[in-house]
């Protein structure tokens, strides 16, 4: 079979936008994607007959031209395919989870598109039983078409909360409040730009707060939500409110959102060595799906171009996208100016699947030398866990840098580092693969 000129790894906007781009310069295309559906987190399919949550007619339209445009391509796809890394001879390394096999295929060119992931601030109880991320909430309503049971709170910051109380609103079970750590009735300037600058995410906003609006759900603007209990009846979430009061939420669950951040743990820069290596998408630079598909069509033109020896202009779409970016921030920026994490109890815990907490991050860090981030995460296990690090190493990251301003302010990637695999893969599978004596396998 002829060898691959474009591998694209993630079948979400970006990484179908580059294949449709790549395919169209008569290139062998191959897209890996660890769903066994196309279509990322903002587009992700309804599992078996589950109803489709309502999403709004721009993006609604947005889905339907790029889904039409990805199956008139005939890209050859592998859904259930989980990417762990490239390795030092070039080699493409994943876990095919239909057959539990570890696989290793080689291109002359690769296209990173693995997304985002969610920011969650630690607060202490979020690491209890029932609180999870409002992302991954909404994921699970895409999927299934239900609303999320119980007394629902979302809190943190960012317009993710206000989407997802609308779309749980709209499925039946509005949550019980949402609390915001900015206030963008504030922001006035900000408000006015984003809807002279992107009339449409403006228009998208306003039908979110009508929902909210419709259904009486308290949206706590410059609130923040200090810790989280637990007694007979569920959860207690202790919340500080604008006016600087606390009261108290129950809840059943509890979807946490600090906003989103490039999903590009544990991977080498683009172009370290090896094949040519493009990041695209959020997984470059975390701008949301319209930017994501401009930069997606960037990313397959580049290679296309790189491999058929011919030049291409770069679209100018993203620079507009990047500041109405930067817009959505400064509406959104929190009220509280103080560092989110200076204050924590040190019994916060800021690693959940290591259970590693504040106070042991203080006392690693307290040493006459101090320690570097990949010393924290050898001695102290943090962002070792199962996540590695998708959750904890930019916090702590943060609370190192402002525990200790005398030395050189870490990175999250000095925790995780930058080596393969970036997801955990089942020891059965490398050992069954004879990893080590790299083997291409035809797909
Ligand atoms: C939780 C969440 C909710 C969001 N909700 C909204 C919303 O309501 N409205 C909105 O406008 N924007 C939303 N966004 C932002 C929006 O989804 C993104 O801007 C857009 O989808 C980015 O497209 P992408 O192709 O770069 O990444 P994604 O859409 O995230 O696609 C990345 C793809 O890569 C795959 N992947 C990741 N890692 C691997 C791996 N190791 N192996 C194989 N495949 C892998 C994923 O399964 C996914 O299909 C959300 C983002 C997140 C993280």
């Amino acid at each position: 079979m002829a060898e691959i000129d474009v591998l694209i790894v993630g079948a979400g906007p970006a990484g179908m936008a580059a294949a449709i781009e790549a395919g169209k310069a008569g290139l062998r295309v191959v897209v890996l994607e660890q769903h066994q559906t196309p279509g990322g987190a903002i587009f992700r399919q309804a599992i078996a007959d589950a109803p489709a949550v309502r999403i709004p007619p721009r993006v609604a339209a947005i889905r339907h031209e790029l889904s039409a445009a990805f199956a008139a391509s005939r890209i050859e796809t592998r859904y259930g395919h989980v990417f762990l890394g490239i390795d030092s001879d070039g080699f493409v390394l994943a876990e095919d989870r239909n057959t539990g096999a570890f696989v290793t295929l080689k291109a002359k060119s690769i296209v990173l598109a693995l997304g985002a992931v969610e920011k969650i601030l630690p607060r202490p109880g979020w690491e209890r039983a029932g609180v999870s991320t409002a992302g991954g909430l909404q994921v699970m309503m895409k999927e299934t078409g239900r609303a999320p049971a119980g007394r629902v709170l979302l809190a943190g910051n960012g317009p993710l909360l206000v989407a997802v109380a609308a779309q749980m609103a709209a499925l039946g079970n509005p949550p019980v409040a949402v609390i915001e750590a900015g206030d963008p009735f504030r922001r006035f300037a900000a408000g006015v730009a984003l809807a002279a600058f992107h009339q449409h995410l403006a228009v998208e906003a306003f039908g979110y707060l009508r929902e909210l609006r419709r259904h009486r759900v308290e949206w706590q603007r410059g609130a923040t939500l200090q810790r989280i209990e637990r007694d007979g009846e569920g959860l207690i979430a202790c919340v500080r409110n604008s006016a600087g009061e606390i009261k108290f939420i129950r809840a059943d669950r509890i979807g946490l959102h600090d906003g989103i951040r490039s999903n590009e743990f544990g991977l080498a820069p683009a172009n370290a060595r090896g094949p040519l290596v493009v990041h695209a998408g959020d997984c470059r630079e975390a701008l949301g799906a319209e930017a994501a598909i401009a930069d997606g069509r960037a990313a397959g033109m580049r290679v296309a171009a790189a491999l058929r020896g011919f030049t291409h202009a770069e679209p100018r779409e993203l620079t507009r996208l990047r500041q109405a970016e930067a817009i959505l921030s400064r509406l959104f920026a929190p009220v509280e100016t103080a560092h989110p994490l200076a204050a924590l109890p040190d019994d916060t815990v800021l690693c959940r699947c290591e259970n590693r907490n504040v106070g042991e991050l203080k006392a690693l860090c307290g040493g006459a030398d101090g320690l570097t981030g990949r010393e924290v995460k050898h001695h102290g296990r943090f962002a070792m866990g199962s996540c590695q690090g998708r959750f904890c190493a930019d916090n702590t990251a943060a609370l190192m840098a402002h525990l200790r301003p005398d030395l050189p302010a870490p990175q999250a990637r000095d925790l995780t580092g930058t080596r393969w695999p970036i997801r955990p893969v089942p020891i059965a599978a490398l050992a069954a693969s004879g990893v080590g004596q790299a083997k291409e396998q035809e797909i």
